[in-house]
């Protein structure tokens, strides 16, 4: 039998690997994209979403998507799944969106074909028993409830309040206990006929990335065939998301205050050919871009652009590709003034048609992950294959796969004139208390003002270029530490400053980035990274790249420049005050083992000390001529370094949250900066994390946010993170459940058989081994043992786990487990 028909297997010119697109007779398809490494990522797409729940169950689809984890007819157990996607050193999530829910998983090779039986299983045959439809709706609520602090959460309410009723956009996609509230027995009923109805082999798209077994045809032949078929229901054409004089208005909300945003809202356009272009220089920081303007102007630091497209029964109605573009600035409170710019700018890009854009190297890859996904992640790129695959059955993989072409000026200018003119939907903050308008479900207190454009001065004009003039200074060299690399072509800088100077530090990189991004010579190999009070600045190793770089970064700073990193400084400090208990608490054990303090809010002082990696075969005069007088004239005293060791946290610590649920955090670092430890430890988060997954949140339901996690320090200390968020269950409940679970764990570890060992060893054995030969991993080594003063150790990871048995691993990470002391962080309200 033969299942698949090969529909276009053609030659990729990027990757030169044969992408494939099969079209299965059950009327799933399936994209093929093999790329050399030793990984594989699963996206499986089933078109349904919210928007097809009944009328009055907001949230059913949702709610299926928990559901589906929680056992199937061959694998029954409820953590299963999370269990064999663990096995082969994976990760796994899913997403309900309005049209769309997805499923995906990333593991070892090897583990493709046990994981995509497992998910197609899953999704087949669900068990959908009542027990686990209680106990997801609860864990729903829950989700819902710590999603009110939130603001994206408020902004979606307020959208879909604004959309007509029959569109898509004004479902309540998330859910929660009101709007799930049946007798169990009927809402289970509902569940059931809900994934009867939709999950069929025709409505699904699958797409594989990566190293894909030689065997993979008969894997997926084997597998695929066990989806059900049958027809899928035809559903109602779209009407636009907006009606006229809602469109016409500006809107105010009241917003959580940890929301440091505000939205404009533009109809998509219509030909998709300008839609990737549009959003590239939406986003380009360059003199040309939108975010550029808004960064000269100094009101806006960043842009996230995000397109939704529906093109639902296309061909047959008005309805053909509309959809909405949703542009978030961080500029609160002032989203009437960034719209009369956006709209400045639409207008004068109208008139920068293709045929004149530069083609730089920027512009060859304007965005060579996600194009024109909207978020930048390879995964954000399958899921948009995923919907094209789904959306366009005739389409053929050279199409797909293809980079955008740009359109043609005249559409390109008609287009952008129209968006400019329409104008964009305001949706900012107003802290007011004269609201009379409430949104349902969420109780966002909004209401509608006149659309006014302030007169904006057209910040386009003026080319923000910084005065790149860095003059020569007398070299000294002396507090430089050298560390010759086997490299070409990196050149790498790391500056240490005392844990006192970590806010200046903080604007310093920020300002860093700022510069990088704007200045026109910037390419992939520049970068920098800001932790604690540790600066780390990557170059290409050639001499113009050096003097331009260093140039542009070190040079005195124009005023717009210095009040653009001012603002975002301050929405920075915001959004790490306002964030998630358990991001608080993260960043706390951040700060804590980095001996970071954040009293100081004074100037930058002179660093500590100064590290430079650099090629082997450069000559010691270079770095005298080439980088010295730069760094030197900045940092003129440069002491010698004095880094002291921190001291590991022990005890307790509370931390203020302005959000309202409660989190607790448990770390337990290792007893020593040994090899041995670090093993011991990653094998100890192999054992624990399901366990602790399973007690916490499907046992204990304590809440969504459960997780178990091994952090390495680049200094090489290493510790296992427990952590819980809870929006209903107070801190002696979450106390208690940490304590006892880590006091089972011992009895864990000890009843946990040899062959369960020896299976964690492998999977720790590959995942190192791939450590060990990613590319840059020789360097990153060198570079930790001299900047960080880590032990050179790391040589000796793969024949200690050969050579110690599975019985000596479990004596010596228990052996460790009994030494390990916690440090706990906790949250309080204020
Ligand atoms: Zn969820």
């Amino acid at each position: 039998m033969t299942a698949f028909t090969v529909h276009d297997p053609r030659r990729l010119p990027q990757s030169h690997s044969r992408a494939r697109l099969y079209h299965h007779e059950s009327g799933l398809r399936t994209l093929l994209l093999p790329e050399p490494g030793s990984r594989v990522t699963a996206v499986l797409q089933i078109g349904v979403g919210s928007h097809d729940e009944p009328e009055t169950r907001p949230g059913l689809a949702h709610l299926l998507e928990h559901v589906l984890f929680t056992g199937s007819e061959r694998y029954p157990g409820v953590h299963h799944f999370a269990r064999r996607i663990q096995g082969w050193n994976g990760h796994y999530n899913a997403s309900t969106l309005d049209d769309t829910t997805a499923f995906f998983f990333t593991v070892d090779a090897e583990g493709l074909a046990p994981c995509l039986a497992h998910l197609i299983d899953m999704l087949s045959r669900p068990l959908l028993t009542e027990e686990s439809v209680a106990r997801e709706r609860r864990i729903l609520d829950a989700e819902f409830r710590t999603r009110l602090a939130d603001p994206r959460l408020h902004r979606q309410a307020l959208l879909a309040r604004l959309a007509r009723p029959s569109h898509p956009l004004a479902r309540f996609t998330a859910g929660n206990a009101h709007s799930l509230s049946a007798p169990l027995a009927s809402l289970t009923g509902e569940v059931r006929a809900f994934h009867a109805c939709w999950f069929r082999a025709g409505n699904m798209t699958l797409v594989l990335q990566g190293a894909l077994p030689d065997n993979v045809d008969g894997v997926l032949a084997e597998t695929l065939s066990r989806l059900p078929s049958g027809p899928i229901p035809s559903r109602p054409p779209l009407p636009t998301a907006f009606p006229s004089d809602i469109q016409q208005q500006d809107w105010l909300w009241r917003a959580p205050r940890s929301d440091t945003s505000c939205t404009l809202l533009f109809p998509l356009p219509e030909d998709e050919r300008v839609w990737p272009w549009l959003r590239h220089w939406l986003r380009e920081p360059g003199h040309h871009g939108a975010l550029g303007g808004l960064r000269a102007t100094g009101m806006a630091s960043t842009i996230t652009v995000t397109g939704q497209r529906r093109s639902r029964n296309q061909g047959l109605n008005q309805g053909l590709n509309q959809g909405e573009c949703l542009i978030e600035l961080d500029a609160p409170g002032r989203g009437q003034e960034a719209a009369a710019l956006l709209e400045h700018w639409l207008s004068r890009m109208a008139a920068y048609v293709p045929s004149r854009w530069p083609s730089t190297a920027r512009l060859a890859t304007p965005d060579p992950e996600g194009f024109p996904a909207p978020p930048d992640a390879p995964l954000a790129r399958l899921c948009y294959l995923a919907r094209r695959v789904a959306g366009e059955p005739e389409t053929d993989t050279d199409t797909l796969l293809a980079p955008p072409a740009p359109p043609d000026d005249h559409t390109w200018h008609n287009t952008l004139r129209g968006l400019s003119d329409t104008g964009a939907m305001v949706i900012d903050h107003d802290n007011g208390r004269d609201f009379t308008r409430f949104t349902p479900w969420t109780g966002t207190p909004y209401r509608a003002i006149p659309r006014q454009r302030p007169a904006a001065t057209d910040p386009f004009q003026t080319l923000l270029a910084p005065s790149a003039t860095a003059t020569a200074a007398p070299p000294s060299l002396k507090t430089l530490t050298r560390v010759p690399v086997d490299t070409e072509d990196t050149l790498r800088l790391g500056w240490r400053w005392p844990g006192d100077q970590t806010i200046a530090v903080e604007r310093l990189g920020l300002r860093w980035r700022l510069l990088l991004e704007h200045a026109p010579f910037t390419g992939p190999k520049v970068r920098v990274h800001q932790s604690g009070a540790k600066l780390i600045l990557d170059l290409a190793a050639d001499d113009t790249a050096i003097r331009t770089t260093l140039a542009t970064l070190f040079a005195p700073m124009d005023a717009p420049w210095e009040r653009l990193t001012e603002h975002r400084h301050r929405i920075w400090c915001r959004q790490r005050d306002a964030a998630a208990p358990a991001h608080r608490l993260l960043q706390v054990l951040r700060d804590r083992l980095d001996g970071v303090t954040r009293e100081n809010q004074g100037l930058l002082s002179s660093p500590t000390s100064l590290y430079c990696a650099y090629p082997r075969t450069w000559p010691e005069t270079r770095l005298a001529t080439g980088l010295s007088p730069i760094t030197a004239r900045f940092f003129p005293d440069t002491a010698t370094d004095t880094t002291r060791a921190t001291a590991i946290p022990t005890g307790q610590q509370a931390v203020p949250c302005a959000y309202p649920d409660h989190a607790r955090l448990l770390y337990l670092p290792a007893p020593h900066r040994h090899v041995l430890d670090r093993l011991c430890w990653r094998l100890l988060q192999r054992h624990l994390a399901a366990p602790f997954y399973q007690q916490l949140r499907l046992r204990q339901q304590l809440g969504y946010w459960v997780d178990c996690r091994y952090q390495e320090e680049a200094d090489g200390r290493c510790g296992l993170l427990l952590l819980v968020q809870s929006p209903d269950h107070g801190q002696r409940v979450l106390q208690a459940a940490l304590s006892g679970f880590l006091e089972n764990a011992g009895a864990l570890l000890t009843a946990a058989s040899l062959d369960d060992w020896q299976r964690t060893i492998r999977s720790l054995r590959a995942e190192v081994e791939r450590e060990h030969s990613a590319s840059g991993y020789p360097f990153e080594q060198r570079w930790n043992q001299a900047f960080y003063q880590r032990p050179g150790e790391a040589d000796a990871e793969l024949p200690l786990l050969d050579r110690l048995t599975a019985k000596n691993w479990r004596d010596e990470v228990l052996e460790r487990y009994a030494l390990a002391r916690p440090f706990t962080l906790y949250s309080i309200a204020g």
